[in-house]
């Protein structure tokens, strides 16, 4: 006699649904997350630098270049 260690009935869990109210703010979240990193990658530098000095320029360079921003 045969017997499988899988259940052999084809009714799977439903789908756990996320409303799009609890999403929207962490998706916000993110996304503003996302602009400021970018800024501080790709433009912190020279006459839209935030901060004083290299320093941030010469923390984020190598994404910069990772991501093709003119850089020098
Ligand atoms: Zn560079």
């Amino acid at each position: 006699m045969a017997q499988s260690a899988v259940p052999s009935s084809s009714a799977r869990p439903a789908p756990v649904r996320v409303p799009v109210r609890d999403i929207l703010p962490w998706a916000v979240f993110a996304a503003v997350l996302g602009v400021v990193l970018i800024y501080f990658v790709g433009a912190e530098q020279g006459a839209t630098s935030l901060f004083g000095g290299t320093w941030v320029h010469e923390f984020t360079h190598d994404g910069r270049h990772l991501l093709g921003f003119p850089c020098h």
